[in-house]
C-alpha cells in the first residue's frame, strides 16, 4: 500500500509518515517546507519505502504511481503562521485540496482532509459536536484559515457525493508534542521554549480562555483509524482530548515541569478573534473508531519538554 502525505515535513505529518512506514506502507511525503522542517524527517530519510518530494501542492502534482491513501495535512497551522502566510494558507486548503482530491479520484484512493476545531470559530456551543455549524467571522484575521478549512471540508464532501471518491474529514483540536516548531507561536511550543530558556511565560490576557490538548501519538492513532476503518467514508469526525484546561493552568504546569524559575506574566493583548473556549465532543470518534486519547497531559508535557530541551540545547536541571 502506498500513502501520500501532503505536509509530511510538518509536526503532525512527520509523525504520520513514521507511523505509516512502521505499519509497512510506502510513503511519499509532499512538502514545500513553508512551515515544516526537514529535521522532522531525518530518521526516515534513506529508509526503504520513504520519499520526500519538495513541491507545492497548489501547483500541478508530480506523477506518483499506485496511490492508495491521500492525507491532506499541508497548511500553516499556528495563528501567527497563517496570519504571516494568509494567501498561501487559503490556497493550500482550496487549490491544494482540489489537486489532492483529483489525485485520489484518479487512483481510486481514500482521502482524508485534516480540518480543524477552528471550523467552529469562537463556538457558542460547548463542547463542540460535529453537528454544530460554528461561529466564524468570514472576513476576520483568522478567516484565511477557518474559512479555507471549511471550504476544504465542503469540497471533500462534494467529491464524495458527486465523484464517488472515498473521503472523510477530521477536525483536529489542539495537538502538541515533539516536532512542533519552537518558534511558531502556538501555546505549548511557546510556553515550553520560554520556560526552558528561563524567560517570562507570556499568557495572553487573564489566561482564563480554555483549550483541550491532545498528545500527538493519540492523534496519529485517530488519523490512522479514520482513514482505514470501515464506516468512515463521508464522515466528519472530531479528534482531540476532551481534557479542557485554561491557558493559565497550562502555563503553571509547564513552569513546574521545566523547573527553571521562569515567571508567568500577563501580556495585555489577547489575540484578535481568540476563541474563549474549545473542547471536543469525541462521541463520534469513540463510536466509529473505538478511539479515545490515552496520554494524560502531565505525561505528554514531560515528553514534550524533554524533546524541546534537546532541540533547544538547554541542559537538564541538576538531579532532573
Ligand atoms: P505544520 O505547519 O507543522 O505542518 C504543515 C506542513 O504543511 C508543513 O510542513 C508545511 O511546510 C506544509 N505545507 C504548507 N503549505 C504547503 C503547500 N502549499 N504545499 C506543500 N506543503 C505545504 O502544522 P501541523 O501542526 O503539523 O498541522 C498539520 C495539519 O493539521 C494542518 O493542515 C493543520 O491545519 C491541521 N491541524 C493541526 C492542529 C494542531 O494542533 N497541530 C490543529 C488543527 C488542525
Ligand atoms: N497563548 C498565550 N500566549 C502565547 C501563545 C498563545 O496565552 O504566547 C494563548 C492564545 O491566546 C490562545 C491559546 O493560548 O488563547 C491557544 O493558542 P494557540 O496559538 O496554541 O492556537 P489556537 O488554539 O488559538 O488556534
Amino acid at each position: 500500500m502506498r500513502a501520500v502525505v501532503a505536509g509530511g515535513a510538518g509536526f503532525i505529518g512527520s509523525h504520520l509518515c513514521a507511523r505509516l512506514l512502521a505499519d509497512g506502507l510506502e510513503v511519499v511525503a509532499l512538502d514545500n517546507l513553508l512551515t515544516g522542517d526537514r529535521r522532522n524527517l531525518v530518521a526516515l530519510q534513506g529508509r526503504a519505502g520513504f520519499t520526500l518530494i519538495e513541491t507545492d501542492i497548489t501547483r500541478p502534482l508530480p506523477d506518483i504511481d499506485n496511490v492508495d491513501l491521500v492525507f491532506h495535512l499541508a497548511s500553516p497551522a499556528s495563528p501567527p503562521g497563517y496570519m504571516r502566510y494568509p494567501i498561501e494558507t487559503a490556497l493550500a486548503n482550496s487549490q491544494g485540496s482540489h489537486r489532492l482530491l483529483e489525485l485520489a479520484e484518479r487512483h481510486r484512493a481514500r482521502y482524508l482532509m485534516a480540518s480543524t476545531s477552528e471550523a467552529y470559530g469562537d463556538p457558542l456551543e460547548h463542547p463542540q459536536r460535529e453537528s454544530y455549524w460554528g461561529n466564524v467571522d468570514p472576513v476576520g484575521e483568522r478567516a484565511c484559515y477557518d474559512e479555507s478549512k471549511r471550504y476544504a471540508e465542503m469540497i471533500a464532501m462534494v467529491y464524495h457525493h458527486t465523484r464517488d471518491v472515498d473521503t472523510r474529514v477530521v477536525r483536529i483540536f489542539n495537538t502538541y508534542g515533539p516536532h512542533s516548531d519552537p518558534e511558531d507561536g502556538r501555546i505549548i511550543p511557546q510556553f515550553v521554549s520560554q520556560a526552558l530558556r528561563a524567560e517570562p511565560i507570556t499568557v495572553h490576557g487573564d489566561g482564563s480562555q480554555t483549550r483541550s490538548f491532545c498528545f500527538v501519538s493519540d492523534l496519529i492513532e485517530g488519523l490512522m483509524r479514520a482513514m482505514l476503518r470501515g464506516r468512515t467514508r463521508g464522515q466528519v469526525i472530531n479528534l482531540g482530548n476532551p481534557d479542557e484546561r485554561s491557558v493559565l493552568e497550562i502555563a503553571r504546569i509547564i513552569a513546574r515541569i521545566a523547573d527553571t524559575g521562569a515567571p508567568i506574566i500577563h501580556v495585555d493583548q489577547a489575540r484578535v478573534g481568540d476563541p474563549r473556549r474549545r473542547c471536543p465532543d469525541i462521541g463520534r470518534a469513540t463510536a466509529l473508531l473505538e478511539w479515545e486519547p490515552r496520554v494524560g497531559l502531565e505525561v505528554g508535557l514531560r515528553h514534550t519538554v524533554d524533546w524541546f530541551r534537546e532541540r533547544l540545547a538547554v541542559p537538564a536541571p541538576i538531579g532532573g
